[in-house]
């Protein structure tokens, strides 16, 4: 695909890398790197630079402990282990590393009501923070918000448009605490994201307080 605009930040990359991403934002990450040639280039450079910087450390640069515990860190295994026994051949706007986490297509799924036009499954990531499928019907938009922690969010289906951007599918939406947006869905069918944070978002509108705890973000 190379029609993706919007990519993972450096920063998000050099994490997923070397192993010290959440599993909801690893998995997150797989996705969109399952899709994007670049982005797969770069995490690739990363992971040689990191073993190259590894291999000039010597042992009495680093305490014993700390030298395991990066060791550990690198060698677990991103994206997460998959929970399902999955069918070979995902459909085509379900990501590889994602069809380990759902048993169906998107449409099949049990979507859960959050709000007239607002619905979500959760996906069964292991660890801090959390990941979800969002879907919002055309027109609807979401609560202006900030973020406590990282969100990341890859565009499966439709598009939306918001401060930073147009995002379609493929796109990746890598925001900080430091960025308040309002997505508004402009595609003509419903919006379908992949979205993971390790924080609490920080609606700001009253309406959006009242309704985070039904989001459980
Ligand atoms: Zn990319």
């Amino acid at each position: 695909m190379n029609t993706i605009r919007h990519h993972l930040d450096d920063a998000t990359l050099l994490s997923y890398s070397s192993g010290s991403l959440t599993n909801a934002m690893a998995l997150v990450v797989a996705c969109h790197l399952s899709v994007c040639a670049d982005c797969r280039r770069k995490a690739g450079e990363m992971e040689l630079l990191g073993g190259e910087m590894l291999e000039r450390l010597q042992p009495a640069d680093l305490s014993d402990s700390a030298l395991q515990n990066l060791l550990d860190a690198l060698d677990e295994e991103q994206p997460p282990e998959p929970t399902t026994d999955a069918p070979a051949l995902p459909p085509a706007d379900v990501p590889a590393p994602l069809w380990a986490y759902i048993d169906k297509p998107l449409d099949e799924l049990a979507w859960k009501s959050l709000a007239p036009g607002f619905a979500y499954v959760d996906l069964p990531c292991q660890g801090t923070g959390a990941s979800k499928l969002l879907r919002i019907a055309p027109g609807k938009s979401v609560l202006p918000h900030t973020h406590t922690g990282n969100e990341l969010t890859m565009i499966l289906r439709g598009s939306y448009v918001d401060d930073v951007g147009r995002f379609a599918k493929g796109d990746i939406a890598d925001l900080d605490d430091a960025i308040e947006h309002q997505p508004l869905v402009d595609s003509p069918e419903s919006c379908i994201c992949l979205v993971a944070t390790d924080g609490p978002l920080r609606f700001t509108s009253l309406l959006g307080r009242i309704v985070q705890p039904l989001t459980g973000f």
